[in-house]
């Protein structure tokens, strides 16, 4: 699906998939104004096609338009695109246990100028892409490497806007990652506070049951972390969002006092870490039960196993 904009959004088109013709000296290409959105589409028991909390995604393009200098999609237009792609064939979205349909949303400066200014000209697009279980054979704890020599975002960067130059300045830590053996990178900002993963929040529970995940202008706001934290709420644990250093987090682990870790995004759902790892210790992070429940509580709802108490549920086939 592609959309363009210029003093308004117009020409709707759904066209088969391939190549995108760009000018050379486009701006998204030089200055990378660009911003995205992931997203999925279930199918349910019944046949019907269903998408999560699509409203939130909408406004989060939103944000990070505003943040990049880019027009902000109208939230209706948002929905309309993914209902419209659906329409086209259904079947594209997959049955099966934790099958869907990636549905990826994008918007990029497609005006042709080499000055430094926001684009005038510019273009949202949609593909889809079937994705089969994040985990092969089960869930499984991941192990995190801690970044200290690269930071994702800084204040008031664009840490909080999905684009593209926030997972470009992630692509060497993780790699750095992988040479030390671990699946994932965990980012700090300037003040060693745990900012989030390469692309996923993080989450920790004490003893007490109180649930603390960080609270940054600096990180993206997960919707799968606000969704299971509300879950947790509905439970009656007590939810902050606050600083975490780097210290409470492996003291707390140390004495006890954190008793599981885990991190969540739209691709994985949920991920217990197993381990942090630095370039001096190795922390064993302790394994608890409730990030796989609160998953599973999740993934009843997103595919309809579950009564959708909250609404969250939005239908794109009908
Ligand atoms: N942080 C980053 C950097 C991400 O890329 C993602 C994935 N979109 C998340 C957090 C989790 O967000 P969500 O739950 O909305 O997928």
């Amino acid at each position: 699906i592609c959309w363009s904009v210029r003093g308004g959004w117009h020409r709707p088109r759904v066209s088969p998939y391939g190549p995108i013709s760009l000018d050379p000296a486009a701006a998204v290409l030089h200055y990378g104004q660009e911003i995205f959105e992931g997203i999925k589409a279930y199918r349910h028991a019944d046949g019907s096609v269903h998408t999560f909390r699509p409203d939130q995604n909408g406004r989060r393009l939103q944000r990070s338009a505003r943040r990049l200098a880019l027009p902000e999609l109208p939230v209706p237009y948002f929905l309309q695109s993914l209902r419209e792609l659906i329409a086209v064939d259904g079947a594209w979205v997959p049955s099966g246990e934790d099958q869907s349909l990636y549905l990826r949303p994008f918007m990029f400066a497609k005006e042709a100028f080499l000055g430094v200014r926001p684009a005038h000209k510019v273009a949202y697009y949609l593909i889809a892409s079937p994705a089969g279980a994040y985990f092969k054979g089960g869930v499984k704890p991941v192990s995190i490497w801690l970044s200290e020599d690269y930071s994702r975002a800084g204040k008031g960067g664009t840490g909080a806007a999905k684009t593209g130059g926030n997972y470009a300045a992630s692509l060497l830590p993780q790699s750095e990652a992988y040479e030390n053996e671990c699946d994932q990178v965990v980012f700090l900002d300037q003040d060693r506070n745990v900012e989030e993963l390469g692309g996923m929040n993080v989450v920790f529970v004490y003893k007490d049951g109180t649930i603390v995940t960080p609270q940054s202008d600096s990180i993206l706001e997960g919707i799968t972390r606000d969704s299971l934290l509300q879950l947790a709420r509905d439970r009656g644990h007590n939810v902050v969002g606050r600083n975490v250093s780097l210290t409470e987090w492996r003291e707390g682990v140390a004495s006890g006092d954190i008793v599981e870790v885990f991190a969540c995004g739209t691709a994985a759902v949920v991920t217990p870490i197993g381990v942090l790892k630095g370039r001096d210790f190795i922390d064993e992070q302790p394994t608890g039960t409730l990030a796989l429940e609160l998953r599973e509580e999740l993934t009843n709802i997103q595919y309809g196993r579950a009564e959708d108490k909250h609404g969250w549920l939005y239908r794109l086939d009908a």
